[in-house]
């Protein structure tokens, strides 16, 4: 017997009538492209994105069409996220991080049919455009009066010409909640990228789950400022669920930097921050160098860091200096990436702010909505018990069932569940800790070593800019940890200082067997260290205690 209930799709178009109905004074600002601060409304870009809507229909894109963009955050790439998806075209998000062969790689793997750019990327497009081989139409994502008097892109078209010779009416089409809405890649730290399918179903879902209270909590009351690109997992969902509760948001654009970000944050009266631990510490480094107070300057309550782990010390420091509690998340591209959030139980309201931070250090619980598990190498599950590791396999409806054009094959096992690639714990209460990438995880004597937990533990260190550890070839015990380290400018540091510090954080066996210092490490487009660049540094490496 069937249900009585309507069956209306679920639609991202949903998203922004309710947010035009509902919440239409509600303000989004952006750092624009052009310079100044920009501030509109969720009515603003309920009509904009219907004119972008009309416009995309005249240029005569169809349904499955994938419509790329390479932009930062601001109203006209949000403007992209209705209007593209809303007409059941796919938004196609592109990194500009990535290596320009890579994204030559997959827009023309996508087969994108239009691109959409910031002004910022004109060099870049120049040079991309004649190897784009599917693209009918190239827009800057600016007005008349910014221009190029003369670019090399054949007929480049004008954004804000595109949308004014449009009408703002427009009634979204109706269709298949299944149907695709956006695509992003994997950043493809071994092997080619891989294009993960977004639908519309499971990004209204998706969005549903950060709006709960146990989720991210996410409200009209919160101004929410997205530090995390719209190009990394759509700006991990914020843009849907900003529409759906009617939070207002706050885009930095290109301007990353602590002084940029501390700014904005003040001037709009930011209340919940994310992004990647990265931008922490260049935010960090504004406030040190200009000793503001920034308890005093800014109303941010709460900060969510995902992406990498969120060092203890960095949730110390929001929390005692900024007054702000440290949401501490886990996910990824592939889960459209919302899997954990580390927020706190009734047991814990007594917990004093040391015994605190252990718990916020730790990736979080599963939200509702994804069934997590950790396995060994047979598939085994393996009790939650917070001491055994193994491998952490999800399922859930906003997490891949199969990557754009099938690659990789069948990448779930017979449960339906997906190998995340992470190695975690989880624990009786169900806290789920990340300790290393499967890959990256120290092999030593038949044990694991989490390489994660021994770099939290050096940067905890005051004078430690950034610390990674790699497993490097040991002819007794197999693998060793390797520490390499980068001092913060003119601080002095030298090894046996190093290790006496972790000697008690961490146990004894898992001490690094040798430190070595660095000017820079290496990053992926997303910001995470490379690790297998610095394993190709160090393949020849022989540690002094290996005789
Ligand atoms: P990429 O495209 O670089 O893989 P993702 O954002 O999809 O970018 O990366 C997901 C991975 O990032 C996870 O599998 C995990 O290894 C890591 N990650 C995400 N959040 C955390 C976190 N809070 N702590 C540790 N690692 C994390």
């Amino acid at each position: 017997m069937l249900g009585r209930m309507q069956n209306r799709p679920l639609l991202i178009s949903m998203l922004i009538e309710h947010a035009a109905q509902c919440h239409p004074a509600a303000e989004i600002v952006s750092r624009t492209s052009e310079g100044p601060i920009h501030h509109c409304t969720y009515a603003d870009i309920s009509r904009r994105s219907k004119q972008l809507a009309n416009a995309l229909t005249a240029l005569g894109v169809a349904n499955g069409d994938r419509i790329a963009s390479l932009a930062w955050n601001g109203y006209r790439h949000m403007e992209m996220y209705f209007g593209v998806s809303g007409i059941g075209a796919v938004l196609h998000t592109i990194n500009p991080r990535l290596f320009p062969e890579q994204i030559e790689y997959i827009a023309n793997h996508a087969e994108d049919s239009f691109l959409f750019f910031d002004l910022g990327f004109l060099p870049l497009v120049e040079s991309l455009a004649p190897q784009l081989k599917t693209i009918k139409g190239i827009v800057l994502m600016t007005d008349q009066a910014h221009m190029p008097a003369n670019s090399k892109i054949p007929n480049l078209i004008c954004y804000e010409d595109l949308l004014a010779a449009q009408s703002g009416e427009y009634e979204w089409p109706q269709f298949d909640e299944n149907t695709a809405s956006s695509l992003c890649y994997t950043s493809g730290t071994t092997g080619n990228p891989k294009g993960v399918l977004y639908s519309h179903r499971s990004t209204l879902l998706h969005s549903m789950l950060a709006c709960t209270t146990d989720g991210l909590g996410l409200g009209t009351n919160e101004t929410v400022m997205l530090i995390v690109p719209m190009f990394h997992a759509n700006a991990w969902g914020m843009i849907y669920a900003g529409a759906m509760c009617g939070a207002k948001l706050v885009m930095p654009g290109a301007a990353l930097d602590g002084a940029s970000v501390y700014a904005l944050m003040k001037d709009e009266g930011v209340t919940l921050a994310l992004g990647v631990p990265t931008v922490w510490l260049m935010l960090f480094g504004h406030v040190d160098t200009n000793n503001l107070v920034p308890k005093n300057d800014l109303v941010l309550r709460r900060v969510l860091i995902g992406g990498s782990s969120a060092p203890r010390a960095m949730s110390e420091r929001f929390e005692t200096d900024f007054g702000a509690f440290v949401m501490h998340a886990w996910g990824m591209t592939e889960m459209s990436p919302l899997g954990t959030v580390c927020n706190l139980l009734p047991k814990h309201r007594d917990y004093n702010l040391s015994q605190r931070l252990d718990i916020q250090a730790k990736q979080g619980r599963a939200v509702f909505g994804v069934d997590m598990r950790i396995c060994d190498d047979e598939g085994v599950v393996l009790p939650n018990d917070g001491k055994a590791f193994g491998h952490l396999m999800v399922r859930g409806p906003w997490i891949v069932d199969s990557y754009y054009r099938d690659d990789g094959g069948q990448v779930l096992d017979a449960e339906g569940y997906f190998d995340t690639g992470d190695v975690a714990t989880i624990d009786p209460d169900g806290y789920m800790q990340i300790t290393d990438r499967s890959k990256d995880v120290i092999k030593s004597g038949g044990e694991w070593i989490s390489s994660i937990d021994l770099e939290n533990a050096a940067v905890a260190h005051p004078s430690v800019q950034e610390a990674a550890v790699i497993g490097v070839a040991h002819s007794k015990w197999q693998e060793r940890p390797l520490m390499i380290v980068v001092k913060k400018a003119n601080q002095e540091l030298d090894k046996t200082e190093i290790l006496q510090f972790l000697e008690d954080k961490i146990v004894k066996w898992w001490m690094p067997d040798d430190v070595v210092f660095a000017d820079a490490l290496p990053h992926t487009a997303t910001g995470k260290l490379l690790k297998t660049k610095l394993r190709e540094q160090f393949k020849d490496y022989k540690f002094p205690t290996d005789v």
